[in-house]
């Protein structure tokens, strides 16, 4: 199959949504980017790239972390981490606190920003509070083979000092004891996590070892067994795009995960990782143009999960 000429075809054909959506705001350094921006990188598991666009620009992979931090969760805690968090879509927003109110405090999925606070606060028990950072960058970077990947210090701290939600998120997880760190090192981290800037061919060769998925998974001392990682993957199948996942995966077919950043990455297990990157985002946090483009891969190469 001639893979650059089908992402050629398709980068024409989203052409007509280009300026469809804008970037997000809510973040104050996120406002910043450029929103016409649009890269895209196929990693076949037999070796080959593909690629387009801004593929080499680096962005914000925001909730593209939490993938990274439940890795890490679930190789410490195993099994026990499901007491502490669910694994069903949400159905609502990735922030909305009354769900975890009425689920008194166990967030539904890793995914929302709830779980992955949990997953923060499983590294810090785990690692400590000064050893978490470092842990999480040296994991990503050994995943993707770039060691001058790193954390957005103003991306980081202007989301910190506007957090409010995810501030209160915290308190309701503490407050039902399902943070056992203090609060303010846990969200610290989780905002560390999301402001790490990758571009498209990293974010793609890290997840090639989650695609990697008939062999048990083994970096930077974080231990999955193949088990783990179809399990992983079935969550991102299932709560990857906020309370749009049954849209992605009607329209795309793949397992993957967004970020408001608007990079999106997604697998096809035991073949290859696509990772594509937009700003524009549509009402629900997902890039425009990004989905579209999945959307079109998977229609043109008739690969996908179903
Ligand atoms: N840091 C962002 C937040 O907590 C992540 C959101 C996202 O990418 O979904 O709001």
């Amino acid at each position: 199959m001639n893979y650059q000429s089908i992402l050629e075809k398709i980068y024409d054909e989203i052409q007509p949504f280009a300026n469809d959506g804008k970037q997000a705001d809510y973040i104050p350094a996120l406002a910043e980017v450029n929103p016409d921006q649009f890269g895209i990188c196929l990693r076949m598991l037999s070796g080959e790239t593909y690629e387009l666009g801004d593929a080499d620009v680096r962005f914000s992979i925001q909730s593209i972390s939490k993938v990274f931090s439940l890795a890490i969760a679930l190789s410490f805690e195993g099994k026990e981490l499901w007491k502490r968090i669910g694994v069903e879509p949400s159905g609502s927003a990735f922030n909305s606190l009354v769900q975890l109110e009425y689920e008194h405090g166990k967030p539904r999925n890793p995914f929302i920003n709830a779980g992955a606070i949990v997953t923060a606060d499983v590294m810090i028990t785990h690692l400590g509070v000064e050893k978490a950072e470092d842990f999480f960058l040296n994991f990503v970077r050994e995943l993707c083979g770039s060691k001058d990947i790193t954390f957005n210090d103003k991306v980081a701290d202007s989301e910190q000092s506007t957090g409010y939600l995810n501030a209160s998120i915290a308190y309701l997880l503490k407050y039902h004891h399902n943070i056992d760190n203090d609060i303010n090192d846990v969200l610290h981290l989780y905002f560390r996590m999301c402001s790490l800037e990758m571009n498209c061919r990293e974010l793609s060769s890290a997840f090639l070892a989650f695609a990697r998925s008939n062999e048990p998974f083994s970096h930077a001392g974080v231990e999955l067994t193949i088990s783990r990682v179809k399990r992983i993957n079935a969550i991102m199948s299932t709560c990857g795009f906020y309370d749009e996942a049954g849209e992605f995966s009607f329209l795309v077919g793949l397992p993957g995960k967004s970020g408001v950043g608007g990079g999106i990455v997604a697998l096809y297990p035991s073949r290859y990782s696509i990772a594509v990157w937009s700003p524009r985002l549509n009402s629900k946090g997902n890039s425009i143009l990004g989905m579209k483009a999945l959307e079109l891969f998977t229609t043109e190469t008739r690969e996908s999960v179903f």
